[in-house]
């Protein structure tokens, strides 16, 4: 049956009720546009994804096919503003999109939505002029295109100070040479975001020392690695990215000469909700696999629904599910009313990543040995959830800026309420 587009579920922006509205008293209900929006993306996910998952995930092929339909549906770069062609959604509204489609396949999932909201898209939302919003967001709303974002390196990963990359101004021109590593999307990517030192003196700071660009993707000089095998979420695309003597003009430095740590890092407030919605779509589907069939599996002349352990595994999950769910929101709705939510959006990505990883682990055992059998859905889950700890920032990562700014709280008031 044919999907409705998402947009025209959206209206015009006059008579939206936007987040703006919305989000302004304490409110646990969806609108019911988002209702809408979570049932198509829904309907996508469980008669589209879920059933080849399992075939993406063996072959590795990157799936191609189920992008150009989340493009056709409006499901794809949803925070791309109506003014450049986008579906113009809010920050809830992709986090929406984002655990629905996971809970078909995260890896699908990742890639259909590694562009934006995962990162290459934030940077030029938040620091683009109107002409690369244009050239660079236009492109990626009118087509199903993939962009990628260029930070971590070989020898910098959580270490963003540590990037080696360099950019040499040369006339109208800057020359980029180094080694990106782990590129989601990279072999596919029609321009990058890339971070490089540009700070002459060694020891400039990191809020001076680097500018971040946009890199077409058919430029010169630019290798693309051969694609990872990785553990999970394996129909992703992950790449090294070599830049050798690649030549970009002037008017693709994002924001100001300098300012390319501060923008590379404030796309996380943006993002990172996203990234904790692919965990919940992970420990919701942990939970529905689970619950049919701990309903379904007898052991000792009753389903093992009915023992007191397989419960509590449960009721674990469902917990960890609905917190993970309400921080999760309430990250991306601070995000659409402006405000500087790093601290919320590094609690959802750490709490939900932790929690994803609990429940998949639960779900394989509740499946016994047929959880540990890749002929079952759950094994996959496992693999696919490992990477939420990992990516746009560890969970230690997420546990430092946490701690940094409740000490900063506590210093400033005395107490660690916002
Ligand atoms: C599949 C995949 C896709 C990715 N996609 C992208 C992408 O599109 N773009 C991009 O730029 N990057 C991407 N990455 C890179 C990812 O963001 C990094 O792998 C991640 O930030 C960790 O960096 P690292 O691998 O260098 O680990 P390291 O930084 O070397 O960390 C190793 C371990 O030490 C811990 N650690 C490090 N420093 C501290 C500290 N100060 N305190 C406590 N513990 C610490 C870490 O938490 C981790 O457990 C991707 C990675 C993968 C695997």
């Amino acid at each position: 049956m044919m999907l409705s587009r998402v947009s025209s579920l959206l209206g015009s922006s006059a008579t939206r009720c936007t987040p703006m509205a919305s989000a302004r008293f304490m409110g646990f209900d969806l609108t019911d546009t988002q209702r809408e929006i979570q049932a198509t993306a829904l309907k996508f996910s469980k008669e589209q994804l879920a059933p080849v998952a399992a075939k993406y995930d063996e072959s590795g092929e990157f799936p191609w096919p189920l992008i150009k339909q989340a493009h056709e549906l409006g499901l794809m770069n949803p925070m791309i503003p109506e003014k450049y062609g986008g579906p113009g959604m809010s920050n809830l509204e992709t986090v929406l999109i984002v655990e629905a489609l996971a809970y078909g396949c995260s890896g699908i999932q990742l890639c259909i939505m590694a562009s934006g909201p995962s990162l290459a898209i934030a940077p030029v939302y938040l620091a683009g002029n109107d002409e690369q919003k244009k050239k660079y967001l236009g492109l990626l709303a009118n087509e199903p295109a993939i962009a990628s974002y260029c930070v971590t390196e070989p020898q910098a990963g959580s270490d963003v100070n540590g990037v080696k990359t360099r950019a040499v101004k040369k006339g109208d021109e800057w020359v980029i040479n180094g080694t990106k590593m782990w590129i989601t999307g990279g072999g596919h990517a029609k321009w990058f975001f890339v971070l490089a030192r540009t700070a002459e003196d060694p020891k400039a700071p990191a809020g001076k020392a680097f500018t971040a660009f946009i890199v077409d993707g058919d430029t010169p000089g630019i290798t693309r690695g051969k694609k990872e095998r990785n553990m999970g979420q394996r129909c992703g695309d992950t790449r090294m990215i070599t830049f050798e003597d690649v030549r970009v003009p002037a008017k693709n430095v994002l924001g100001k000469e300098g300012s390319g740590f501060k923008i590379a890092m404030g796309a996380f407030d943006l993002t990172r909700p996203a990234v904790a919605a692919g965990a919940l779509g992970i420990m919701w589907r942990a939970i529905d696999e689970s619950t049919k069939y701990s309903l379904e599996r007898k052991t000792f002349g009753t389903p093992i629904a009915g023992h007191q352990a397989v419960q509590f595994m449960l009721a674990d999950m469902a917990v960890n599910l609905e917190l993970s769910r309400l921080i999760t929101y309430k990250a991306a709705v601070d995000a659409d009313n402006g405000i500087k939510s790093s601290y919320y959006a590094s609690i959802a990505k750490c709490f939900a990543a932790d929690k994803a990883n609990e429940a998949a682990a639960n779900a394989v055992q509740i499946f016994g040995g047929a959880g540990f059998n890749c002929e079952y859905p759950v094994e996959k889950l496992m693999r696919d959830a490992k990477i939420y700890q990992i990516y746009e920032g560890t969970s230690q990562i997420q546990r430092m800026v946490i701690s940094r700014t409740l000490l900063e709280m506590f210093k400033q008031n005395g107490t660690c309420r916002t």
